[in-house]
């Protein structure tokens, strides 16, 4: 039922909305609520890339009107049925800010469980820091922020709450 009313207010699954200049839609997407009452995107869970460059992390500037707008996250999102969770990070990257699969190699991932909802960072470290362009109008920027400089920047809640136990992954 949730999930009928959710499908209603972003329009039906056969009509894509469309982001920047990309039609994009998978079957994950959706808002649903895990198991500690928190509300999240992506029906089967959701991704995001934790891309390394020496001392220095890629982070996504979230659009204004997004979830936790204006905030400092990783580029991912929701994850799609068929997919696994490293699969959805890097489509998700590739999506948002053109990140070529061949650019950087996975080297580790951390599944953060709520509960009836899960979030995977798969962690990578890549050849070079290539700079990048939102091509969505879910990012306002994407940046290569030194680890030093995290703590200045507004983070993504979710982000924020697992940096201590990723960071240690790469
Ligand atoms: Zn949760």
């Amino acid at each position: 039922m949730k999930v009928a009313l959710l499908q209603r207010a972003w329009g039906t699954a056969d009509a894509p909305h469309r982001v920047g200049d990309v039609f994009h839609r998978g079957d994950g997407d959706g808002w649903t609520h895990c198991a500690q009452g928190h509300k999240h995107w992506g029906l089967y869970g959701a991704a995001g890339l934790l891309l390394w460059h020496e001392d220095r992390v890629l982070l996504q500037h979230r659009a204004l009107w997004s979830h936790h707008g204006g905030t400092w996250g990783l580029l991912g999102g929701a994850r799609n049925r068929a997919e696994t969770a490293e699969q959805a990070a890097q489509r998700e990257a590739a999506e948002e800010a053109g990140l070529d699969v061949g650019s950087y190699t996975v080297t580790g991932r951390y599944v953060d469980d709520h509960g009836g909802w899960s979030y995977t960072t798969v962690v990578g470290r890549a050849m070079n820091a290539v700079v990048l362009t939102g091509l969505t109008g879910e990012t306002l920027e994407v940046r290569w922020v030194p680890v030093s400089r995290l703590a200045e920047l507004p983070l993504h809640p979710g982000f924020a709450a697992t940096w201590d136990t990723v960071r240690a992954i790469a």
